[in-house]
């Protein structure tokens, strides 16, 4: 233990994910040591992310303005919405390259145990997206766990009212995996999303 300030950055610093006792330390005593250009940079940028990131109006991306970069691109095709659980989704499927649609941010996934329902998702700004018929499909991206299929099957159920075509990704099996190690999910996904190899 060390004490003072230098231990509360270490505390601070070890609340951070994935940021264990050891390297909160090392990050710390490398702070004390560090020219303070370098801690001003720092402090400055972690600054800048709290007082200008905000959600995009539109879809709940992460923005520095009223309307994402996406929303505001015409290129983008406006009939096809992909529904994720969280802005972090949309940098892995914008790395892809495969989609060239909108977004919806859900803010999180149907999760009784925690009190989440879908009231307390994006859920309505979803639907308020759809009342001028310009959306032809929505993809639901949500993650392929229990919390994840519960919300597409909510989100299918409810589109299916309003006329408008619902996709669900298709998860595949890991490559270079065993089927024996699949979990239930990922194994009924795959089947279910099966294709035709003739
Ligand atoms: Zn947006």
């Amino acid at each position: 233990m060390y004490e003072g300030a230098l231990q509360d950055l270490i505390d601070e610093l070890g609340q951070l994910p994935g940021v264990g006792p050891k390297s909160a330390q090392r990050m710390a005593l490398h702070l004390l040591e560090a020219e303070p250009e370098d801690v001003e940079r720092l402090t400055t940028a972690i600054n800048a992310v709290r007082n200008q990131v905000k959600y995009c109006s539109v879809c709940g991306n992460l923005t520095e303005d009223d309307e994402c970069s996406i929303c505001r691109d015409p290129r983008r095709d406006p009939s096809i919405i992909c529904v994720v659980q969280e802005p972090k989704d949309i940098q892995a499927i914008e790395n892809s390259r495969v989609f060239r649609g909108r977004y919806h941010v859900l803010g999180g996934a149907i999760d009784p145990i925690h009190g989440i329902g879908p009231d307390q998702l994006r859920i309505r700004q979803l639907l308020g997206r759809l009342s001028d018929g310009v959306v032809q499909e929505i993809i639901i991206a949500t993650n392929p766990n229990i919390e994840g299929e519960a919300t597409a099957s909510y989100l299918a159920r409810t589109l299916s009212t309003i006329g408008v075509t619902t996709t669900r990704l298709a998860m595949g099996l890991p490559v270079g995996g065993d089927l024996e190690y699949a979990d239930s999910i990922t194994l009924g996904r795959a089947m279910e999303g099966r294709r035709n190899m003739s």
